[in-house]
Parts: structure tokens; C-alpha cells; sequence
């Protein structure tokens, strides 16, 4: 009964390891922010609810939010790109099946980096396409010869992820700029998830669509405003890339059969978020970086780290005691929660997934734990 399509992908790992962990476990699994949605936003929406703004919405969203959107890019990103080549999407997730499933065909060639987030493998193969590994080096750097070297007739797209989940690595722009040049030079899209973005400690956030027009930039809401439940996110693609090929009403055919819109009044939510004060932001990235400077100096005394610039993970060698999974269930059974690094590809098969969205003290005592255990 079930097709080929579904029986070729697996459940995430990582909702696995969340099925074995205990209520009294310390959970630095999680890929969430630990805040809850600042007052102003959840107002804002609860406004439009007693507003009466119940109703479906445009395909692509409210004419407010993809202009506050497009104002956005300018000032955040330089970059201009029009507020109709932008849909507003149920979540990141959805601006990424979009893109894949409008672009990608039967048997074409993905490209992916190893280790990388769960959903662009997973997602690739609902399109029947093949995703290929870019590896990456210890430090977490594409290589970009290696990336040369795997395009082939068939490869149609490379998706990009700074800053990374699961490794926390910002790419730098001269990484970014010469990953643009190779896409341009084999008419190759760039699928760019950016979700992270505003989650950067000591780098500055590029986005490739600054260096080539061959791009679709993914973005939203869940993480930099701590509105994962929201379900918001967008897609914006590049002004010149939609003339070609009018990428933008294929992909509202794909959203308007799936999805209709986005929900009405979380997009005022978001509407608020993006125009609204934006201190919170920086309140939340200030405490992930205490976090993030806790974390990585009690696991370097352990592991072999490269000290993560952006998001909130840290993604340690763990070699020295078995791989990731022994590693990892070792961890579990003691009450700490992450996630083997091979759930995001073979690349990160010696490695452990970290989330520091957790209270600080958790993080105190869990590397307490761990410094007994190893
Ligand atoms: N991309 C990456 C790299 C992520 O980590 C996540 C969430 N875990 C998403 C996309 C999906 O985000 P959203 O909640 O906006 O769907």
C-alpha cells in the first residue's frame, strides 16, 4: 500500500532519541530555543485574532509581511529582491520542500554537505533524487575541489547551511563566494537555509545570493524569535533567477495545493517580530553565547571540538570512546540527552550533536556528569 517515495526515507533519528529519554533527563538534544515567544509578538497576534483575522490569506501571504520581509533582506542582507518573488511558507521546512520539489526531477543530483541538517537527505529522496555528500574537513569546511569534482550532468542544486545545524560552523565568505562562482559556472541553483542567521556569535552572516542570482534563500521565524510552533517561515528568490524561469508561480501551485497558506494570524505574529523591537534578539543571542562559551570549554577538556560560531550546537569528536552512537547511548543512560552525529550522514559517524538551547545550570551540571563518565 505504501509507496516507494515514503518507504525510502526513515524516521529522524533524533525524535528516536527522544522516545527512549527520561522525564528527569538533561535534554541537550532539543533543536529548539528554550525561550517562549516574546510578549509583543504573541500580542500582536492575538490582536489579529480579535481583529477577525481568521481567514485564508493571499497563497503567498500578506502583502505587510513579504514587504516587511523584503525590507529585511535590503537592510539585513543587501539584497534586493521583490516582494512578489516571496511566499510566505508554513515554517522553514515547507520553504525547503518547495524549493526541492519545483526545481528537483526524477534522478536528478543533489548536493549535501555530510554531516548536515536531517531534512535535506530525507527530502531530496521524496523528490526520487539522488543526494550526494559534500564531506567536509575537520573543521567543518567544504571542500570545494571535492565539490567540483561531484558535479555531473545531473547535478541540479547544492544546499548550503550557515550557520549549520548540526555543526555550528559560520562559512566564510570566501567558502560561500567560491561555492556561487561553481554554481554559476555549471547553471547549478543554490538552495541557501539561512534559518539560523541571527544565531552568530564572532562572524558575520553572508548570504550567496550577495554573489549570484542562481540562488533561493530559506528563512523564518522559529529560531531567531523562539516561534517554533508559529510554523512561519519564507522563501525568496532572486529577481533575475525568477524571470528565467518563473520559479515563483510554480512553487505557489505546490503550496496552494498543499498547504493553502500560512496561518493567518501567526503571520502577524511574524509581521511584528520583523518590524517590532528587536532587543529581544539580542538578549536571547547573548545568552546563547554564555551558553555556547560554557559548553565549549567543558567538552574541550573531553573531546576533540572546533568552537562553533553560530546556532546553538556543538558537534565534538568523540572518537576516544567509541563512535557516536556507543558515545551517545553511554550519555543517554546517563541521563544526558544529544544526538548521534551519524543522524545527520555518515560524515558525523565519530561524532555527538550538542543543543546549548537549555538553561545554563543543566549545561553545569551535565558536563559535571560527563567529566565523571569519561
Ligand atoms: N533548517 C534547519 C537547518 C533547521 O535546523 C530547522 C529546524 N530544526 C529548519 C530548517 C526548520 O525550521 P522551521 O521551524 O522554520 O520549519
Amino acid at each position: 500500500m505504501i509507496s516507494n517515495r515514503c518507504k525510502n526515507i526513515e524516521p529522524s533519528e533524533i525524535r528516536k532519541i527522544f522516545n527512549i529519554a527520561t522525564k528527569d533527563s538533561i535534554n541537550l538534544g532539543i533543536g529548539e530555543p528554550d525561550f517562549d515567544t516574546p510578549q509583543h509578538i504573541i500580542d500582536a497576534a492575538k490582536k489579529a485574532l480579535d481583529e477577525g483575522k481568521t481567514h485564508y490569506t493571499p497563497n503567498n501571504g500578506i502583502p505587510e509581511l513579504r514587504g516587511s520581509i523584503s525590507n529585511k533582506l535590503k537592510n539585513d542582507n543587501n539584497l534586493d529582491v521583490s516582494s512578489d518573488n516571496i511566499i510566505t511558507t508554513c515554517g522553514a521546512s515547507e520553504a525547503l520542500m518547495l524549493s526541492l520539489m519545483a526545481i528537483i526531477n526524477k534522478g536528478e543530483e543533489v548536493l549535501i554537505s555530510d554531516p548536515g541538517f536531517v531534512s535535506y537527505e530525507s527530502l531530496t529522496k521524496l523528490c526520487e533524487a539522488k543526494p550526494v555528500s559534500m564531506k567536509l574537513d575537520e573543521d567543518f569546511n567544504i571542500n570545494i575541489e571535492d565539490v567540483k569534482n561531484s558535479i555531473t550532468d545531473k547535478t541540479k542544486c547544492i544546499i548550503l547551511n550557515s550557520p549549520s545545524n548540526p555543526t555550528g560552523k559560520v562559512m566564510d565568505k570566501s567558502e560561500i563566494k567560491a561555492i556561487c562562482d561553481i554554481a554559476e559556472d555549471n547553471n547549478i541553483i543554490i538552495i541557501s537555509d539561512e534559518i539560523y542567521e541571527k544565531i552568530i556569535y564572532d562572524k558575520k552572516h553572508y548570504s550567496p545570493m550577495e554573489f549570484t542570482d542562481n540562488c533561493i534563500l530559506i528563512n523564518g521565524f522559529s529560531k531567531a524569535y523562539a516561534m517554533t510552533g508559529w510554523r512561519i517561515g519564507y522563501l525568496a528568490v532572486n529577481d533575475n533567477l525568477n524571470n528565467k524561469y518563473n520559479l515563483i508561480d510554480n512553487m505557489i501551485k505546490i503550496h496552494q495545493y498543499g498547504f493553502a497558506c500560512a496561518t493567518s494570524f501567526a503571520q502577524y505574529g511574524a509581521l511584528e517580530a520583523l518590524n517590532g523591537d528587536q532587543s529581544c534578539v539580542y538578549e536571547m543571542v547573548e545568552e546563547f553565547r554564555r551558553r555556547r562559551d560554557l559548553i565549549v570549554k567543558g567538552l574541550k577538556k573531553l573531546f576533540k571540538l572546533t568552537t562553533p560560531n553560530g546556532a546553538f550546537y556543538v558537534f565534538p569528536n568523540v572518537e576516544e570512546y567509541g563512535d557516536g552512537m556507543e558515545v551517545s547511548q553511554k550519555l543517554i543512560e546517563n541521563k544526558i540527552l544529544c544526538v548521534p552525529g551519524v543522524a545527520f550522514g555518515d560524515g558525523g559517524k565519530y561524532n555527538i550533536r550538542f543543543s546549548y538551547a537549555t538553561k545554563y545550570e543543566d549545561i553545569e551540571k551535565a558536563l559535571e556528569i560527563m567529566e565523571d563518565i569519561f
